[in-house]
């Protein structure tokens, strides 16, 4: 852990106090004894998700951001395994079962929000699925949940929602407002306000009725939220995601009792460039949080809820990745797939495992391949806590 911890430090420049090895891997505290082999604990754990950002959008990540492989933050953490992602009946999953599974450790349908195998879209409930955010509201924890894409999309809502159908946003957002354990996640910042208010009009209600039934104001833009506010709700038409995250950081590192923050990037490809370069403002926005937490109480955690057809299939290094780019996107065509000088695009979700990159107390259980499912496992290990029974459907 030491040696490793430090060759981190050294490839990345980073201080050696951001990398300190972990409390548990130091001389034992007076006795040693079987007690001291306890396993480790974290009080926080911060989930980075990169929506779609599969094995092969992180290395062409690397290459587009720094003309080198293995040039991204997460990939000299220590800890890897390798993620599958797969829905109970299909081979390629969508944001609701990826993040469902993660978040509740319950693999389920395409298309549903935390709820049981039972469900099917649109058609019928399944029994809600506990989600990692409701047991950490449960144990009294502070909650946040930041997005670059709406706020009532899939893998946002997977945290705090259970709907049969990832696309009733005007049923899904006022969730976060009636929680079933807890206050409910304290701090709230995405985007998607036209299409939320848009589908609460048509039930009946908006933002302003949301607000003034739970006391709880909405803001629009997260400069609104004034300094007296520990429990931000923000849901903007665009979301500057280093900002939220900053702000959510340092509302949850008031916690005595710890906090949950999960942060979702959206990595797609379907925009190569756009794609990848959310990749490396990520891994960069991820570099920053762990030089603000401390890694002897803190899991970070870094994966994807499904991986994206991308392929780099040539190039060579001091050459642009992305030749023939602009000459693509001028044209404007809306093909499936594309065909660059150097990579290729599937413009879809695919079956492969996603990476998880882990740091911190616990990261140590990712290793291996494992189904999405282990790594609420592993959050949950590190908080010390023990599921419920499962759900029966
Ligand atoms: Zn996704």
């Amino acid at each position: 852990m030491l040696k490793r911890s430090l060759a981190c430090a050294s490839l990345l420049s980073l201080s050696l106090s951001m990398l300190a090895p972990a409390a548990w891997a130091q001389a034992p505290s007076p006795k040693p004894s079987a007690a001291a082999k306890a396993q480790p604990r974290a009080k926080n754990v911060i989930l980075f998700l990169a929506d779609a950002g599969g094995v092969p959008s992180i290395n062409a990540a690397s290459l587009l951001g720094y003309g080198e492989p293995l040039k991204l933050h997460v990939q000299a953490w220590p800890n890897l395994g390798l993620s599958e992602t797969s829905p109970v009946d299909h081979f390629v999953s969508d944001s609701a079962n990826g993040m469902s599974s993660i978040m509740t450790g319950v693999k389920t349908r395409n298309g549903v929000i935390s709820q049981s195998p039972a469900a099917e879209r649109g058609k019928r409930d399944g029994q809600p699925t506990k989600t990692l955010l409701e047991y950490a509201e449960q144990h009294g924890l502070r909650t946040a949940v930041v997005t670059s894409e709406s706020i009532a999309d899939a893998t946002p809502a997977a945290t705090y929602a259970h709907s049969n159908d990832r696309k009733k946003w005007g049923e899904i957002f006022p969730q976060a407002f009636a929680p079933r354990f807890g206050d409910g996640v304290d701090v709230l910042i995405g985007a998607g306000r036209k299409e939320i208010g848009e589908q609460m009009a048509a039930a009946g209600g908006g933002f302003d009725q949301l607000s003034k039934a739970h006391s709880r104001p909405i803001y629009a833009q997260l400069d609104q939220v004034p300094a007296s506010n520990a429990r931000p709700v923000v849901v903007s038409d665009h979301v500057d995601v280093r900002a939220a995250t900053l702000k959510a950081l340092d509302l949850l590192q008031a916690s005595p009792k710890g906090y949950l923050l999960v942060v979702e990037w959206d990595a797609h490809t379907d925009d190569v460039r756009k794609g990848l370069q959310n990749v490396v403002d990520f891994d960069k926005l991820v570099a920053e949080i762990q030089g603000r937490v401390d890694l002897n109480d803190t899991l970070m955690l870094f994966t994807a809820d499904h991986s994206f057809g991308l392929q780099v299939d040539d190039g060579r290094r001091g050459e642009p990745l992305l030749e023939g780019y602009d000459a693509w996107k001028a044209t404007g065509k809306d093909d499936h797939l594309v065909r660059l000088k150097n990579v290729q695009i599937n413009r879809t979700h695919t079956a492969e495992e996603v990476a998880a990159l882990a740091i911190g107390p616990g990261a140590e259980a990712v290793r291996g391949y494992f189904p999405n499912t282990h790594l609420f496992k592993v959050m949950m290990d590190a908080f010390g806590w023990t599921p419920d029974p499962a759900v029966k459907d």
